[in-house]
């Protein structure tokens, strides 16, 4: 094997993994000198942001548990207007949550203590956005990149199964596109292709068991590696139609399930070696199909119709996915771009 040059300068988030880890998140803000930290959680996690703030005390003035989907600027203002007194904060949830810290870190330069409880895998990278007037602008700045990750699998069990898939297929989408990115280095492949065996190998065993906690141990760690290779490269063509398709208020998650199979079926003839290293990664001959397999489980979205997207609107995505700049291993036609969501449009 050769190994070609290199530089890499995005492996600097602290991390704490393991069961039980959350216990050691008083320690972790203690070390970043944050003492008046606010929680950030949706609504629907509002009551286990709370008991975490209980756990930290005065180290935390309190909980803010209005993060939505796709971070709406109003929502960020207002959580800017809510945490001008900290000194920290605390991302308690998938990447909504961690998102909505993201955006306001961006503003105010407060560190970002992550504790995720999905597989976005957006806690380690430093990938932020907002979304305005139905179009989700994304970039990437030093001040989102979470200082600190405590990633605690036990905090997964209560995600429900078509969450959970939906939530570890979006970290193998990340994976995936790190394969082919145009600033891969081996070391990055080599941890998208661990991530996204872990992730693979633990789904069906969240399907049948959701509680089972070494597979939610394997999936959390296969996130990890996921994002890790994410936060390394620059996105492509699969993310970029996710990320209009999240403008338009569709589930982040559940676009990338049912796009990366499509995704991934236009770009393997020009991604030789990336499409080696799935088959490797997944075990199976044909990853188009292991992944659209991976992804059939009761309540996860097959098609766009079900994530709400209707026919009129597939113009529109094809002209934002046209007009935007990304790099690609081969660049997609709009009759490409057209059929590709015609058929994930009805699967
Ligand atoms: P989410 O954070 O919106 O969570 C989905 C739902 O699950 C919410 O209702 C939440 O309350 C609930 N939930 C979360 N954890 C739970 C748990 N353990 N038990 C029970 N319910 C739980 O969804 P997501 O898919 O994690 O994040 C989507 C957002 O993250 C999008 O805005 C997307 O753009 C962003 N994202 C960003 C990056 C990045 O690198 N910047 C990467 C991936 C995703």
């Amino acid at each position: 094997m050769s190994v070609q040059a290199f530089s890499l300068g995005r492996f600097h988030t602290r991390v704490a993994f393991g069961s039980g880890a959350v216990t050691r998140l008083p320690d972790e803000l203690d070390r970043l000198g944050v003492h008046r930290s606010v929680v950030i959680s949706t609504p629907g996690q509002r009551v286990n942001a709370e008991r975490l703030a209980s756990m930290l005390g005065t180290r935390c003035a309190h909980v803010h548990p209005h993060a939505t989907a796709h971070v709406p600027v109003d929502v960020v203002r207002a959580a800017c207007a809510a945490t001008e007194d900290a000194d920290g904060l605390v991302a308690f949830g998938g990447g909504s949550a961690i998102g909505l810290a993201k955006a306001v870190a961006v503003a105010s330069g407060l560190p970002v203590i992550a504790v995720p409880t999905t597989y976005s895998g957006s806690e380690m990278t430093a990938v932020w956005g907002v979304t305005e007037d139905g179009h989700k602008s994304v970039g990437s700045d030093a001040r989102a990149a979470p200082r600190c990750v405590v990633y605690d699998p036990i905090l997964t069990t209560t995600l429900p199964v078509p969450l959970s898939v939906a939530s570890g297929m979006n970290a193998i989408a990340h994976a995936v596109e790190a394969l082919y990115s145009p600033d891969r280095t081996s070391l990055v492949s080599l941890v998208a292709e661990r991530g996204i065996t872990a992730v693979a190998r633990a789904l069906p065993v969240i399907a049948d068991d959701p509680g089972d906690p070494a597979a939610r141990a394997k999936a959390m760690y296969g996130a990890l590696l996921c994002g890790m290779s994410l936060g390394c490269t620059t996105m492509s063509l699969h993310h970029k139609v996710c990320h209009v398709l999240g403008g338009l208020g569709l589930d982040h998650a559940g676009a990338h399930t049912v796009l990366l199979p499509h995704v991934l079926r236009l770009l393997a003839p020009a991604i030789p070696a990336a499409m080696t290293v799935l088959r490797r990664a997944l075990d199976a001959p044909d990853p188009v199909a292991a992944l659209t397999v991976l992804a059939d489980v009761p309540g996860v979205a097959h098609d766009l119709a079900d994530l709400g997207l209707v026919e009129s609107q597939l113009d529109y995505v094809v002209d934002r996915v046209a007009a935007a700049e990304f790099p690609a291993p081969v660049r997609a036609t709009r009759p490409q771009l057209r059929a590709l969501l015609a058929a994930a449009m009805r699967a």
